[in-house]
């Protein structure tokens, strides 16, 4: 059995003060939730969620990460700053870290690697753009990504590993990747798993992200591959938030 997860991706949104009104309304509202609910705001928030979600049955996440421990890297946050917080998961290879900040494969697996080592369990995104699926690349784009994330991990490592699979054209637009698109997709992810990485395909949790919203979740979380959803823009509102997470849960 494989625990559903429900995430909120929070970009650049809420400074602490609005993260704290957030979860003043958002906490009781999902307090009894059969679904593991994960939060990640953005880094200047995380400490003060930290505190308020201490034993609150949410889990926090942070947005990005850096590989080093610690020195001489201007605007960067280290897995052990994370973990000091609250933290419990990290995304890395988000589409917008890999299309506006530039993170290519090499570099989302060494933030992967570092988030481990850690002790921070990393959730890896994946997904094609509009033109690579168009132009029939898409297993191939998911290839390269998940070959360089999981090659050559333990299995120990591969427990801990999420994976997100994310088209990035339906990123914030709107646009929804249909069910059969989304189990397609998913099923390949965890076929590509079972291949290379044996075992821990069974249970490893694919999420789907791309425009999640109260009226598309409960037909995407039935789909037998996909195991929870990477929400943005949806995941902004306490009760909105709330009622995806219990539709997640029908
Ligand atoms: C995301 O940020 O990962 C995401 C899927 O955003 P949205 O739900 O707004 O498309």
């Amino acid at each position: 059995m494989r625990r559903c997860l429900v995430a909120g991706n929070w970009k650049m949104h809420s400074t602490p003060a609005e993260t704290e009104s957030f979860l003043v309304r958002f906490l009781p509202l999902v307090r009894s939730s059969s679904a593991e609910v994960v939060l990640f705001p953005p880094f200047t928030s995380l400490d003060r969620a930290g505190r308020l979600l201490r034993e609150a049955g949410v889990e926090l996440g942070a947005q990005d990460v850096y590989f080093e421990p610690q020195g001489a890297f201007t605007g960067a946050v280290s897995p052990s700053m994370l973990a000091a917080c609250g933290c419990h998961y990290v995304l890395v290879g988000h589409s917008e870290r890999r299309h506006v900040f530039g993170d290519g494969d090499a570099l989302v697996r060494r933030k992967l690697d570092a988030a481990i080592a850690g002790g921070l369990d990393p959730v890896l995104c994946v997904g094609e753009t509009i033109a690579e699926r168009r132009g029939g690349q898409t297993s191939l784009v998911l290839e390269t990504q998940l070959d360089a994330g999981l090659r050559g991990h333990s299995p120990e490592a591969m427990a801990r590993i999420v994976i997100a699979y994310e088209p990035v054209w339906a990123i914030g637009t709107g646009e929804t990747a249909t069910p059969e698109q989304a189990q397609e997709a998913s099923a390949w992810i965890r076929e590509w798993v079972r291949c290379h990485c044996g075992r821990a395909a069974e249970t490893l949790r694919v999420l789907y992200g791309g425009s999640v919203k109260l009226d598309n979740a409960r037909s995407l979380l039935a789909l037998p591959d996909v195991d929870g959803a990477l929400v943005g823009g949806a995941s902004l509102d306490p009760e909105g938030f709330a009622a995806l997470v219990a539709a997640a849960e029908a």
